[in-house]
């Protein structure tokens, strides 16, 4: 396995992380436990600022939350001086909570409710990401009523699709994102806000995929961008004061994944955007990125402890753990791949080549095939990297299991930042219809 951030193995071979022995921690926090190495997040974030900083260019670096949305998370953002999106009300909730500056909060997603917009407004958010127009014209009446005016970015689709090793130009998205700028409903996008009293146009918003490793797809992407503000400047005369080009740097899981550093995305993005509207003179504009997985994905690691093992001689041996696709959906859903290793004796040779499985009453809940591993015992303890991004997001109470804790580490202190679920959390939300309870309930 690759020793991300602060990663080592100590003097009594076993993984630690941030100064902390990870089988202590998974005794102390218990298993499946999700471990964030903070140096290495808050080295992420630096690499960001650090490398807008040295271009000169007005900028917000805007961590997609979505990617790990707790409040301690929220909390290092604001210290490392990202900005924070958000696609939903549970992750506005969870920002605001944390004392997460409203003004610095971008809010994302195809299909926001009243409730939402209602929600935004009233928490005075920096920018509203509309994405289609009913969205537009149900933000301009909800504004109204409140006699506010909102920031707006347009989420266009400039017809580049981005892959990890390619990107596809296609001349018409198919996504249920945005509006497309080919087929001019972009353009008609800001001819109507215009006419809106309760929205201010800042500029335009693209993201074009994720867990990319090339620069092209941004390049491009900004190329189209650029054309289009040009084109809205000179029909419709408005002058866009900010062009977001989103996420989606891609981080490395396992050998053969080639990363940028991430300054070289933000190199390059800002030296498009820079050389295309000078060539229209156009007044150069803030530039937005919205990391999410590469600023948390290297950064987390779940410990699991081993269980029963299930052996088919010449065809696999199957090792299980305690938890699976409730806590890491990602190999399920995309077929993910991830690389482990023993975490109490991460020195002992490897012996054999096992196949790691969840708990879960379900086939496909594999963590990962074909690892190399020293032959295991049960009460082992298996430490799964690069867990950081869309694991605990994406968690789940399948079968009733409860969700884990997760741990911040850092100079040999561990700190929880979510606590495991209890049983309560897990049933205590539930009611039985009087008719079908087993004995009446005391009324309070
Ligand atoms: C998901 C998403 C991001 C973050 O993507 P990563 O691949 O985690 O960097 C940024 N912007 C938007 C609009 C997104 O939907």
């Amino acid at each position: 396995m690759y020793l991300h951030g602060t990663s080592k193995i100590n003097t009594a071979g076993r993984l630690e992380i941030g100064g902390c022995d990870t089988a202590e921690l998974a005794a102390k926090f218990g298993t499946p436990l999700y471990v964030f190495d903070e140096a290495l997040i808050r080295r992420r974030c630096r690499e960001f600022v650090e490398a807008f900083r040295a271009t000169g260019f007005q900028f917000q670096v805007a961590y997609a939350s979505k990617a790990f949305c707790v409040m301690a998370m929220c909390r290092i953002a604001e210290e490392e001086g990202l900005s924070l999106d958000v696609v939903s009300d549970g992750e506005l909730y969870t920002a605001l909570r944390a004392g997460f500056p409203a003004d610095r909060i971008h809010f994302h997603g195809n299909n926001k409710t009243p409730e939402e917009i209602e929600m935004a407004l009233d928490a005075k958010i920096g920018c509203i990401v509309v994405d289609n127009f009913m969205e537009l014209h149900l933000l301009n009446e909800i504004a109204k009523e409140k006699g506010a005016v909102m920031n707006i970015l347009f989420r266009v689709t400039p017809g580049v699709e981005a892959h990890t090793h390619e990107f596809i130009s296609t001349g018409q998205t198919d996504t249920k994102f945005g509006f497309d700028i080919g087929n001019g409903s972009a353009y008609q996008a800001i001819r109507e806000a215009l006419a809106l009293k309760h929205v201010n146009i800042l500029g335009v918003h693209s993201h074009i995929g994720s867990q990319i490793f090339e620069v092209d797809g941004f390049r491009l992407a900004a190329e189209r961008v650029a054309e289009f503000a040009q084109t809205v400047r000179q029909e419709l005369d408005i002058t866009f004061s900010v062009i977001n080009l989103g996420g989606g740097f891609g981080i490395r899981y396992v050998e053969g994944d080639s990363p940028l550093p991430l300054s070289q995305y933000v190199q390059a993005i800002t030296g498009s955007i820079k050389s295309l509207f000078a060539k229209h003179e156009y007044p150069l504009p803030e530039i937005w990125i919205e990391p999410g997985r590469s600023i948390v994905g290297d950064a987390g690691t779940t410990l699991y402890t081993v269980g029963s093992t299930k052996n088919i001689p010449g065809v696999r041996k199957y090792v299980s753990v305690d938890g699976g696709m409730t806590d890491n959906p990602r190999p399920a859903l995309y077929d993910a791949k991830y690389e482990a290793l023993l975490a109490n004796r991460a020195n002992d040779p490897n012996e054999e080549t096992v196949s790691i499985a969840g708990k879960c009453c379900e086939t496909g809940d594999m963590l990962i095939r074909d690892l190399e591993l020293p032959a295991t015992e049960a009460g082992d303890i298996l430490a799964v990297s690069c867990t950081g991004a869309y694991n605990y997001s994406m968690a789940s109470n399948y079968n009733r299991l409860r969700r884990p804790a997760v741990v911040f580490v850092r100079d040999g202190e561990a700190d929880l930042v979510v606590r495991r679920e209890t049983f309560e959390d897990v049933a205590g939300k539930d009611t039985v219809p009087e008719r079908m309870r087993k004995q009446p309930v005391a009324r309070s």
